[in-house]
C-alpha cells in the first residue's frame, strides 16, 4: 500500500483554492475536505453545529477554533488509511496546532495572488442566498442578469465581497495566516505559488505533487529482490 499523503491548501478569499483543490483531488486521487463546504452543509441541514456557526459564516467572520476543530476532526478520523487534502482548514495557529497534534502534514500549498486580481474576482461575485449558488459576472454569469438560473430569485452581493470591505478582509486574512505559514515553513513543508491566473499556476502545483507523491516511500511493501 502506498504511504498516506496529507496536504493542505491556504489562500485568501478569491485565490482560486477551491478550483485548485478540486483539480488536485481529481488528478491525484486525494479525498478533498473543504471547511467552508462542511459549514454550509451543517447550516443547510440546520444541525446544532449549523445553528452555532450561521452568523459567523454569513458575516464572513472566523468560526471559533474549538467549533472548527470539533467539526473537522471526526471527518479526518473517518478517513484513516486514506490520503487527503484540506481546503480552508487550518486557518489559525490554534487550528494548525490541534491538527499537528494528531497528523503530520506532508505538504502545504500557499497561494499568493495580487490584491488587484482578488479585488476584481470578488467584486464580480454574486450569490443566490437561498442555495449558496455563486455566479461570476465575468466568466460564469447568470442567464438573466441579477437572477438565479434555477429559481429566478434575485442575486445579492455579500457586503464583504464589496471593494470597500475587501482590503480589511484581506489584511485580516494575512494577519491570521502568517503564524500558520511560519509554522509550516519551519517544518519545511510550505510551498508558495504566485500569479494572477489559476491556469498558469496549476502546472507548477501539478508537477510539485507528482514529484512529492511519487517520492513517498512505500509502506508494507518490500522492494522486489531478485
Ligand atoms: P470558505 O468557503 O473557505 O471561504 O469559508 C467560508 C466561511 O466559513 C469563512 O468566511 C468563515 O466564516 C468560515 N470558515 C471556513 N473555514 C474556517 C476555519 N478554518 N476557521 C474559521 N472559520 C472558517
Amino acid at each position: 500500500m502506498a504511504k498516506l499523503f496529507r496536504a493542505a491548501i491556504m489562500g485568501p478569499p478569491g485565490s482560486g483554492k477551491g478550483t485548485i483543490s478540486e483539480r488536485i483531488a481529481q488528478s491525484f486521487g486525494l479525498q478533498y475536505l473543504s471547511s467552508g463546504h462542511f459549514l454550509r452543509e451543517s447550516i443547510s441541514a440546520n444541525t446544532e453545529a449549523g445553528v452555532q456557526v450561521k452568523t459567523y459564516v454569513e458575516k464572513g467572520m472566523l468560526v471559533p477554533d474549538h467549533v472548527m476543530t470539533r467539526l473537522m476532526m471526526p471527518r479526518l478520523e473517518k478517513l484513516s488509511g486514506q490520503s487527503w487534502l484540506l481546503d480552508g482548514f487550518p486557518r489559525t495557529l490554534v487550528q494548525a496546532q490541534s491538527l499537528n497534534s494528531l497528523y503530520q502534514l506532508d505538504l502545504v500549498i500557499s497561494l499568493n495572488i495580487p490584491y488587484e486580481t482578488l479585488k476584481d474576482r470578488l467584486s464580480d461575485r454574486w450569490i443566490h442566498p437561498g442555495s449558496g449558488r455563486v455566479y461570476n459576472m465575468g466568466f460564469n454569469p447568470p442567464r438573466v442578469q441579477g437572477k438565479d438560473d434555477i429559481t429566478g430569485e434575485p442575486l445579492i452581493q455579500h457586503d464583504d465581497d464589496k471593494p470597500e470591505a475587501l482590503m480589511a478582509r484581506l489584511r485580516h486574512y494575512k494577519d491570521v495566516a502568517k503564524p500558520v505559514i511560519d509554522l509550516y515553513k519551519s517544518q519545511g513543508i510550505l510551498h508558495s505559488f504566485s500569479g494572477t491566473e489559476t491556469d498558469r499556476i496549476w502546472p507548477y502545483i501539478n508537477s510539485l505533487l507528482s514529484t512529492k507523491m511519487h517520492a513517498q516511500p512505500l509502506d508494507n511493501h518490500q522492494s522486489q529482490a531478485p
